[in-house]
């Protein structure tokens, strides 16, 4: 093993020999002085003043030698040869030193109670070795066989061969301390190749780790531009299905054009988990702790939701808030929603008949902290208990046929269980087959004082006016989704004017205001972010970097002052998209394929200050 251990391992080895001397050698020093003090009856005091001397200079010369090791940094394997050589001819000058007190002063010593002192401190000496010099066997060896063994000719020349007791204990003696040093070095040695093992391992981790979070967050980029490419033909398809469908009469048509509808739709929420998970997966997904108004957050959810239940199925969807839950609290408002709206719309998926009940309930209250409890209840079909735990596994459905009848990927409640776990929550289930299920969501949010919820509808400062019929900039480099933008707004009873880029944008609001400017965010020349940063910066009077000083001025005379309502239009789904539009300065923010009934609601909002989001 001694031949075959990593040179670091070695190094460590004599480095560990190195930083033992200052020990060794203040008991050198001490044991000397002693001898000097204490033994001042000793009948040849020369002998023993020749014997200190010889010491206190060994002690000097590994001293010396101990001051240049530590002066010397990276050694290569010859170095540290020559240093641990070095070092064994120190331990064979202190073996020899401490072996001559057994050999030399002993027999000398007339008193018995000196000769015991010697004895002692040269056992001593030799016991101590076995953590300062195990590092490396011949060592060892070395030093306690010169410290103890040379005994044998003082206990003879003393004693003659009367003493053979004491002779035998000091070979037995010998031999236990170097079997010892040679265990404790096998067991160091051992220790210290296993640690070098796992530093290299911990190397090796951080690299694959650092690999593989470079590969995921590549796998984000990658998602979010797949994202983005696959949400702009859907807008597109979705948005002119809609269109389609409000002008055929014919059954059969319409028939076709819901599949169409459908099927759009379907695709469009797969990639929207997809992109969520993945992000969840890459560590990339963050909650965020923000105020906001519980009670408008649930209204919101339930009249979204309350229209697909009614109208498709006949189901009665009730939300029931007890009073002692606060309206104000801290959290995510944005990811609690998108749990429950999972689980509502998983109850009224799997519910023919009867009803769904989403109840809130505070469980605890402490201080500012409050644990609400969220459960929706459902009459459908229920969950056979030994599936009840899986569910909550990506991509696991009750069992093969639920894809058949119901379609679905098995992600949504997967994305519930991590959101829950980043809010710091639990999801539960408890179900009856035939019967139906009730999922419970429980949280901790902080309270908060109503003055402290943000105002969802800002006041800007724009003259107020009818939604009915809108000056409206669109921002939007894709042709398809312009001309569909513009057949949907038209129809809608807004007058248009159309831009490819931000810089086009800038251009078409230098002589013109708009009551809305509809802005998409990845475009050529000029991104959606930047150009609203531009605008923002113009109506606070600032410098604005990155346009042609003609332009910039114009915009400065046009805009300052005032607040141009900027909603985001954009085909970036993946969540921190809109606290990136909203960070940049726009308004509001809606993904696409849009509907008539988002921008509706966003204008109602905005235009006509009306409160009611749906
Ligand atoms: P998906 O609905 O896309 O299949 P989910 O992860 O949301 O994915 O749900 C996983 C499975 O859990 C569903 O396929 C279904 O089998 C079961 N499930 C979820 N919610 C309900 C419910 N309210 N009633 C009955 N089964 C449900």
């Amino acid at each position: 093993m001694e031949n075959t251990i990593p040179l670091s391992v070695y190094r460590k080895q004599v480095d560990l020999l190195y930083q033992r001397v200052p020990a060794s050698l203040m008991t050198s020093v001490i044991i000397s002085v002693c001898f000097l003090f204490f033994l001042r009856t000793f009948p040849e005091p020369h002998v023993l003043q020749v014997w200190v001397a010889y010491m206190m200079a060994l002690v000097v010369l590994r001293a010396f030698v101990f001051f240049l090791y530590r002066k010397s940094k990276k050694r290569d394997f010859r170095q540290t040869r020559l240093a641990e050589r070095i070092f064994l001819a120190g331990v064979v000058l202190s073996g020899l030193g401490w072996g001559s007190v057994a050999w030399w002063l002993y027999p000398l010593a007339t008193e018995q109670s000196t000769q015991v002192i010697f004895f002692v401190v040269v056992v001593g000496v030799a016991a101590a070795a076995i953590p300062t010099l195990s590092y490396r066997r011949l060592h060892i060896q070395i030093f306690v066989c010169l410290t103890i063994l040379p005994m044998l000719i003082g206990l003879y020349n003393s004693y003659g061969n009367q003493n053979l007791i004491l002779a035998f204990i000091a070979v037995v003696y010998t031999a236990f301390i170097i079997k010892s040093g040679c265990i404790f070095q096998e067991h160091h040695e051992e220790m210290l190749v296993l640690k070098e093992a796992s530093q290299v391992r911990e190397k090796q981790l951080k690299v694959a780790t650092k690999e593989a979070k470079s590969a995921n967050r590549a796998k984000s980029r990658f998602l979010a531009n797949m994202s983005h490419e696959i949400r702009t033909p859907m807008n597109a398809i979705i948005g002119r299905t809609r269109l389609a469908l409000d002008e055929t009469s014919s059954p059969e048509l319409q028939a076709h054009l819901e599949t169409i509808q459908n099927a759009s739709e379907n695709l469009l929420s797969l990639i929207n988990d997809i992109l969520d998970f993945s992000k969840i997966e890459a560590g990339e997904l963050k909650i965020s702790n923000k105020p906001f108004d519980l009670f408008d957050t649930l209204r919101s959810l339930l009249n979204t939701v309350r229209f697909l239940a009614d109208d498709e199925k006949g189901l009665n969807v009730t939300l029931e808030i007890a009073d002692d839950v606060p309206r104000a609290v801290v959290g995510d408002s944005m990811r609690l929603r998108q749990i429950l709206l999972n689980l509502v719309n998983n109850a009224i998926k799997f519910t023919e008949t009867g009803c769904v009940d989403v109840r809130v309930a505070c469980l605890k209250a402490k201080e500012k902290t409050v644990l609400i409890q969220f459960s929706v209840s459902d009459t459908g079909i229920g969950i056979a208990l030994d599936n009840q735990e899986a569910i909550f596994n990506e991509f696991v459905q009750e069992d093969d046929s639920t894809t058949k009848v119901f379609g679905g990927t098995g992600l949504g409640l997967a994305i519930c269980k991590h959101l829950c776990d980043l809010m710091g929550g639990q999801i539960a289930v408890s179900s009856i087959p035939g019967k139906g299920s009730t999922f419970t969501l429980s949280s901790s949010f902080l309270c908060c004082n109503f003055s402290e919820l943000p105002d969802i509808f800002p006041q800007v400062d724009h003259k107020p006016m009818s939604s009915d019929s809108l000056n409206i900039l669109l921002v939007e480099d894709n042709e398809a989704n312009r001309v569909l933008a513009g057949m949907v707004l038209a129809k809608a009873g807004h007058t248009l004017v159309e831009a490819c880029n931000g810089i086009d944008a800038l251009n078409c609001l230098v002589g013109q205001s708009y009551d809305v400017v509809l802005m998409d965010v990845q475009m050529p020349i000029m991104d959606g972010l930047k150009c609203t940063r531009i605008i923002r910066a113009a109506e606070l009077g600032d410098e604005l970097a990155g346009v042609d000083k003609e332009l910039a001025d114009k915009l400065s005379v046009q805009l300052r002052g005032c607040h141009t309502l900027i909603v985001a239009m954009t085909a970036n789904a993946m969540s921190g998209d809109r606290e990136d539009c909203l960070d940049s300065g726009m308004d509001e923010y809606i993904t696409k394929p849009f509907y008539l009934d988002d921008l509706n609601r966003v204008f109602s909002v905005f235009v006509e200050g009306k409160g009611e989001i749906s």
